[in-house]
């Protein structure tokens, strides 16, 4: 019998490599830990998915990692090393960050304050981690084989919009997206080799010493046991806004923390078999990826009395940053007057996966789905760099903490203009439209 050869459309290949800190560094996330971190819950990893077409090298590879965020050294280091190691153009590698506020810290505010014995360890960590990262960005490309793609799309409701949740905020509207976005990656033999979930929410069920990858590690965890052979990959959404809630309960942490990684893992398992849209549908090429950026304009510069107030500032995190400010302030280039902000669209068939930087909040992802269809937009967030708040233009009138205070505490100079949205939106239109 003459052997039927089907022509798959993509090709794929994954890899996974360890990054949980090998020794106890200072922790990423919630500014109030004085000291590195005491035991490992779960290992934390790094996760590559080269995607390509079936034929040629156009495609992307996307890396899903335990981290809290990578600043921009660390992004441009891994990308240029991938470039010149693999030939892979750094427009189409994008560096997700699931933000888990239990892993090791890359921003230098945090844990300079352990001295330089405790920043020589992070850095030392950095320089192992990112060879890990390269390690599985290589691997992924060198594993590819030929691969189907299935997207579907399920929901789940732990992730609560957390500015209600502050005192005096009921009244917010509290805006959520609480979609779960499914890529599944199924080899010429049957057999799923990736499940790419997402989820709008932070991962802050968990702020003890302890490392994990708090409820997305959870739900990595529980996907890969029922898919034996495949590799469950966290991808945020626009979290910024977000927390699993309720959380932190004196001695429910881990068992909340567990109980939304369940959560996940089902409402996966749910989409794969069943989607809210009827059924998983079969993507189609071409995959093209565009990449861009565009400039974000502080609001007011402070000046040298203001910055000095700051280093008096009862908050640990203000004084830090007044001292950088103040740097900064006497460096020849004198504080910046712009961010520059990339961001990535992704086309596979009929799906528009769009991929933001940095902490975004929901209304940018609700705005997005309305203007090009609920059913085949994923708006992913957190792609590296991940160094500030992106706040829609109601959470920047609103004000507070993710409205542009956050970016004090973080060595800005102010929060963002007015218009930051719109630039934003502007780039994204401009990147679809290509
Ligand atoms: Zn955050």
């Amino acid at each position: 019998m003459k052997e039927h050869v089907e022509t798959l459309p993509f090709q794929a290949g994954v890899a996974v490599r360890d990054m949980t800190p090998r020794e106890p560094i200072w922790m990423g996330g919630f500014s109030f830990r004085d000291r590195p971190f005491e035991a490992v819950r779960t290992p934390l990893f790094a996760r590559a998915l080269a995607l390509t077409e079936a034929s040629g090298d156009a495609g992307v590879v996307i890396v899903a990692m335990d981290h809290v965020g990578l600043s921009r050294e660390l992004t441009r280091e891994i990308e240029e090393t991938c470039a010149t190691r693999f030939g892979w153009d750094r427009q189409r590698l994008i560096l997700f960050c699931s933000h888990t506020h239990s892993g090791p810290s890359s921003w230098p505010s945090v844990w300079m304050e352990g001295g330089a014995e405790e920043i020589a360890k992070v850095e030392a960590h950095n320089r192992w981690m990112v060879g890990q990262i390269v390690e599985a960005v290589g691997e992924a490309l060198a594993n590819r084989q030929p691969a189907r793609l299935g997207f579907s799309q399920g929901l789940a409701g732990f992730g609560v919009n957390r500015r209600r949740a502050r005192p005096g905020c009921r009244h917010f509207p509290g805006p959520v997206d609480q979609d779960i976005p499914v890529l599944r990656v199924v080899s010429a033999q049957g057999e799923t080799k990736a499940i790419v979930f997402g989820y709008a929410c932070h991962a802050t069920s968990l702020a003890d010493y302890d490392i994990s990858g708090d409820w997305p590690g959870f739900a990595c965890a529980a996907i890969g046991e029922r898919h034996p052979g495949a590799t469950a990959f966290f991808i945020p959404g626009c979290g910024a806004d977000i927390n699993p809630l309720p959380r932190l309960l004196p001695g429910r942490e881990e068992a909340l923390s567990r109980a939304y990684g369940g959560i996940m893992a089902d409402a996966v398992e749910l989409a794969l078999t069943t989607d809210d849209s009827g059924q998983e549908r079969e993507l189609s090429g071409p995959l093209t990826v565009h990449h861009g950026v565009t400039e974000l304009f502080y609001d007011q510069l402070p000046g040298e009395a203001e910055i000095a107030a700051l280093q008096q500032h009862p908050d640990a995190d203000m004084r830090r940053s007044g001292r950088d400010l103040l740097t900064r302030l006497h460096s020849p280039e004198g504080l910046p007057v712009s961010l520059e902000y990339p961001a990535w669209v992704i086309r596979i068939g009929e799906l528009l996966w769009i991929a933001l930087s940095g902490e975004v909040t929901v209304d940018y992802a609700l705005t997005l789905k309305e203007r090009h269809g609920w059913d085949t937009t994923w708006v992913s967030a957190y792609a590296s760099p991940t160094e500030a708040y992106f706040p829609s233009h109601r959470v920047w009138r609103e004000g507070g903490y993710e409205g542009g205070d956050c970016l004090l505490r973080s060595s800005h100079p102010s929060r963002f203009r007015e218009d930051g949205e719109t630039r934003i939106l502007a780039l994204m239109e401009g990147l679809i439209s290509k």
